[in-house]
């Protein structure tokens, strides 16, 4: 019998109204069941947001640093609970032990984080063009907000957007991927047992129509999500018809540059580590490698012996480097793309088939996966795998390769390996992207800088950093005019 969770609502651990439910297991070891979860619809979905708009009524007035004493709290849990939680996130969702400790301390650091901005949250003073007349803005929470994220950062992520819009004096519904409902599960329960005030975070579980309940619901004030591309659209659609302020991190296509100068070790390193770390299923993930000439061949051949050697297997085994895919679906896409390299003309210079070896056959695994010959408007250089599949490019120039890197609808994050400086801080305003590491892999972002896209990667919002408090606050501008006599603004001053 699998162990069957609940949701949390208005203080409530509960089943879904209609008592429907989905079954979540671990995808490298496919008998293991990590357990039943509700599978909510749009009564729990009103319920979470009626008991947030309670909730919001007190929770915006407390005085924002004791909003941040709850944050630091929650830090503290989880940092006592940090492996516990990470054994537990490797097991749902297949990424190392190692990666998913990183996870946990990206959301220990954002609870921080977090916690400090409560004593700033900034607001302006300006003068006022007319005397005796004071002007400020200050910021003013939004109201509830809808968090819909993905599976591949199942507590990262979710913090990127909670912990911020806690901390400004919103409150939640929280829907985690139905591939991940546990690591959500376990840190909401952080939050119960932080004594956060019962509806200021709710809990609802579910696939997407549970999403789309969210979003359409009317006392849903903003949405921030998290996901592909395609979905994001939806969500801005149904977003843009019922005036509802959305933030959207999506797909990415992110390349890493090497050129002739380049420091190779550490360019090998850092794509092995870009490219194969969470089994290339991250959203800053490496999926294209563009090789100066001059050092294309060397490369190549140093990364297929590489990739080759990486150790794969269950992520809460010691030593191993690369887990599963998430599940059946994403398996048969990425071996999709096999079919398409080979239709494209490209080379599959290493992996291209299910991994093979002891343990594996109960898990998604696929080899690490590098193709040659690749060129810029092929589907294998354009669309987001979300898998252990890297595409390299060859480039002539700097300016080739920079015309290759921003030759996609994407714009999440990118890198180049230099040893020039001009040259860097060239790319630096020439590569079109949110993000753009020098001498260091596409991943690797840090909880106090803004993270995001441009293109079709976001929707012009940041997470992360001080940026993220402009989405979850509105500005409200304030005049206080102690003349005591009427003033006209633009027409005194003729
Ligand atoms: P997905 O779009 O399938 O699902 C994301 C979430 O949206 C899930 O919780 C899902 O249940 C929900 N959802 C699905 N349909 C919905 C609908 N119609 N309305 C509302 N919600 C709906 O994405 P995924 O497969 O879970 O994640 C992989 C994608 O996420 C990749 O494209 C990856 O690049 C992207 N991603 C982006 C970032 C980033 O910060 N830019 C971070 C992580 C992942």
């Amino acid at each position: 019998m699998a162990t069957s969770f609940k949701n949390y609502i208005g203080g409530q651990w509960q089943d879904a109204a209609d008592n429907a439910t989905f079954v979540d297991t671990n995808p490298a070891r496919s008998a293991d069941v990590i357990g039943r979860f509700p599978l909510s619809g749009e009564r729990d979905v009103d319920a979470a947001v009626r008991a947030a708009q309670e909730a919001f009524v007190t929770w915006r007035r407390m005085p924002a640093p004791q909003r941040g004493d709850y944050l630091k709290r929650i830090g503290d849990l989880l940092t006592e609970r940090k492996d516990a939680i990470a054994f537990e996130m490797t097991r749902e969702m297949g990424k190392t032990f190692t990666e998913t400790k990183g996870d946990v301390q990206e959301a220990i650091d954002t609870a921080y984080y977090a916690a400090s901005e409560t004593r700033r949250l900034f607001g302006h003073t300006v003068p006022s063009e007319l005397p005796n007349k004071f002007n400020m803005s200050i910021r003013r929470p939004v109201g509830v907000i809808g968090v819909i994220t993905a599976w591949n950062f199942p507590v990262a992520v979710p913090t990127w957007k909670m912990f911020p819009a806690i901390a400004a004096g919103n409150t939640v519904v929280f829907k985690p991927s139905e591939d991940a409902p546990h690591s959500g599960m376990l840190l909401v329960q952080v939050f119960v047992d932080a004594g956060l005030p019962v509806g200021v975070v709710n809990l609802v579980q579910g696939a997407g129509a549970t999403g789309a309940a969210i979003v359409n619901h009317p006392g849903v004030d903003a949405v921030s999500f998290t996901g592909s591309t395609q979905t994001g659209a939806r969500i801005a659609e149904v977003c843009g018809r019922t005036h509802k302020r959305v933030s959207l991190e999506m797909g990415g296509k992110n390349p890493q540059i090497v050129l002739a100068d380049a420091d190779l070790d550490l360019a090998l390193e850092g794509v092995l580590w870009g490219a194969f770390g969470t089994t290339g299923q991250r959203c800053t993930a490496t999926s294209r490698l563009i090789l100066h000439e001059a050092i294309h061949d060397t490369l190549v051949d140093r990364l297929i012996t590489a990739a080759g050697r990486l150790k794969l297997g269950y992520g809460n085994e010691p030593g191993v480097q690369v887990g599963p895919l998430i599940n059946q679906k994403a398996f048969d896409k990425v071996s999709s793309y096999m079919d398409v390299a080979r239709s494209e003309g490209v080379r599959i210079a290493c992996g291209g088939k299910r991994a093979m070896g002891a343990g594996l056959d109960m898990g998604y695994f696929f080899e690490p996966t590098v193709f040659t010959g690749v060129t810029p408007n092929m589907r294998v250089a354009q669309e987001e795998i979300f898998g252990p599949v890297l595409s390299v490019l060859k480039a002539s120039s700097y300016e080739e390769a920079v015309a290759i890197a921003n030759n996609t609808e994407y714009g999440l994050s990118s890198s180049i390996y230099t040893k020039d400086v001009t040259i860097a801080f060239r790319a630096i305003e020439d590569i079109e992207a949110g993000i753009t590491y020098i001498n260091g892999p596409t991943i690797g972002a840090e909880a106090h800088m803004p993270f995001g896209g441009v293109k079709h990667t976001g929707n012009g919002h940041r997470e992360g950093g001080w940026e993220v408090f402009d989405f979850y606050t509105e500005t409200k501008s304030v005049y206080i005019d102690y003349s005591g006599k009427l003033q006209k603004a633009q027409i005194d001053n003729q």
